[in-house]
């Protein structure tokens, strides 16, 4: 696995937007990327959730933490424009976007799938993720080095049966981010994909009930990719995927 250790305060007067930051790994995170400095933007469905993450970063003394409540599956392209005007007055520009909030849905056999089980994948694993790059690119430009990261699963890399619509947007997400990639290829913007490979946490826990989770790796020990990804001083990557479970 990837170790890497920047510098303590290396995200200071930095602005990052996680979605999903209530939970697993978002939730790890918005706490570990705000203790190197940065004031982090919670994303996420469940109010309460965030709320925690907030109270957990204050009583960590990092930067006062905003929260988004939005769920991705309702949200239409002006909830995205009006979180980017918000944005843009609050604090001028955005420095780091992680696109980390998925569903799941039905896991099962294709034939099974219906259309409404399809459009809640898309709509929350793709469609989201398109219109809020394109909502966000003006303050991902007026920052002078920005990263958007994605996540995408080994579901992603190599299609399994029963996964359907799951599988299917994991390929959508890679390939989204390689065309942003080539798009914005020597610019301030750089774009890449984390494979987080099998971590504990609740997405992992309702995915495959009969697995044990202490045999699973933490969203703690996954850290290092996301700290590597998102420290525009010290790496020019774009356009690739980092694997989270090499050795
Ligand atoms: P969790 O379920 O633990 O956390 C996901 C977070 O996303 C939750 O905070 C959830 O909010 C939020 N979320 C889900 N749907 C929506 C929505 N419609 N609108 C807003 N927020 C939403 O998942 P993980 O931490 O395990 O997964 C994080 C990422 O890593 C995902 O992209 C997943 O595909 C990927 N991944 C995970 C693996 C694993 O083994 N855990 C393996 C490979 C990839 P709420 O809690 O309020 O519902």
């Amino acid at each position: 696995m990837l170790k890497y250790l920047p510098k303590k305060h290396f995200l200071n007067n930095k602005t990052i937007l996680i979605t999903g930051a209530g939970d697993g790994i978002g939730k790890r995170l918005a706490i570990t990327y705000a203790q190197y400095g940065a004031t982090v933007i919670l994303l996420g469905k469940t109010v309460k959730k965030l709320e925690d993450v907030y109270d957990e970063i204050i009583k960590i003394d990092g930067p006062e933490p905003a929260i988004v409540p939005l769920d991705l599956k309702g949200a239409t392209a002006k909830h995205y424009q009006d979180m980017a005007n918000t944005i843009i007055d609050q604090f001028g520009h955005l420095d780091g976007l992680v696109h980390n909030a998925s569903f799941v849905g039905h896991i099962g056999p294709f034939g099974q799938i219906t259309e409404e089980d399809w459009n809640a994948v898309f709509q929350v694993n793709i469609h989201s993720q398109f219109l809020m790059t394109q909502a966000l690119l003006p303050a991902l430009k007026k920052s002078d080095k920005s990263s958007v990261i994605f996540t995408s699963s080994d579901l992603g890399i190599k299609g399994k049966a029963y996964w359907g619509p799951y599988s299917v947007s994991k390929f959508a997400t890679q390939g989204m981010m390689q065309v942003l990639a080539d798009e914005y290829e020597n610019t301030n913007i750089r774009f890449n994909c984390i494979n987080p490979g099998p971590t504990r946490t609740s997405l992992r826990a309702k995915a495959f009930p009969g697995e044990d989770p202490s045999k699973l790796k933490t969203p703690e020990k996954i850290m290092s990719c996301y700290l590597y990804l998102m420290d525009s001083d010290n790496n020019t990557d774009t356009g690739k995927t980092i694997d989270c479970q090499v050795k």
